[in-house]
């Protein structure tokens, strides 16, 4: 068995959500985030909009600063150390975009997988793209992060996810151990799914040590038949 940990970005690992930040900085971003709050467009042509709205090309130094102004939870770098040492897999399954979120991985020297929506430089602009999108799921996402944990999984992983938000409620369904703060804490209080509430990355590693630690074997039985319909289905 191996553990697996897949971690959202904006807001479980910056503190606050570093993609509404990042088009509220550079974009126009009134009335796409308001329609997109009260329905009237989905994520992908909220991102399609606020993309092709972003200046071209974009100042780097500007971006810089923005990068700069951003805080991580403080215990990041040494969770991500806990994760090598101990052997554990962490890939980062986001909604947002890998434009920002590897330069502030760069920032902090943290080398793992990113899954990501993407920005493509055109010759005069920018747009938005979501490769890892699939009509197959529903959710509240432009790139849905169910796929994404599937398709890296074998059937033995203990499948570990963390994150804080509404792009979090499909993918914890296929988890084994879920920790959960903001939004996604109380999604999971009202849904009956099993989790671990926590302020920073110090509650998460001191429980996985635990687990490790306790040696824990097995997948929850209903998950993995969850997963295995799931690739069977499509
Ligand atoms: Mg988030
Ligand atoms: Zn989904």
């Amino acid at each position: 068995m191996k553990v697996k940990v897949f971690c959202d970005f904006d807001g479980t690992i910056t503190l606050k959500d570093s993609g509404d930040l990042f088009f509220q900085t550079f974009s126009r971003f009134e009335p796409f985030h308001t329609d997109l709050l009260e329905g009237r467009i989905n994520v992908r042509q909220y991102y399609d909009s606020v993309v092709s709205e972003l200046p071209f090309p974009i100042n780097e130094n500007q971006l810089q600063t923005f990068i700069d102004s951003l805080e991580i939870d403080p215990y990041i770098v040494k969770f991500f150390q806990f994760c090598k040492e101990n052997e554990i897999a962490v890939t980062i399954v986001s909604d947002g975009f890998g434009f920002y979120i590897s330069k502030i991985l760069e920032k902090y020297s943290i080398v793992v997988p990113v899954i990501s929506n993407k920005i493509l430089i055109l010759e005069t602009g920018y747009k938005a793209v979501f490769p890892y999108s699939t009509e197959g799921c529903k959710c509240f996402s432009a790139s849905c992060k169910r796929n994404a944990i599937l398709s890296n999984i074998s059937s033995d992983d203990l499948v570990v996810y963390i994150g804080d938000g509404r792009s979090d409620y499909c993918p914890v369904q296929f988890a084994d151990v879920v920790f959960a703060k903001g939004m996604l804490d109380v999604y999971c209080a009202q849904n009956h799914i099993s989790y671990f509430p926590f302020k920073s990355f110090f509650d998460i590693q001191r429980l996985l040590a635990l687990y490790l630690k306790k040696n824990v074997k097995k997948t929850k039985h209903s998950n993995y038949i969850q997963r295995m319909a799931i690739f069977l289905r499509e």
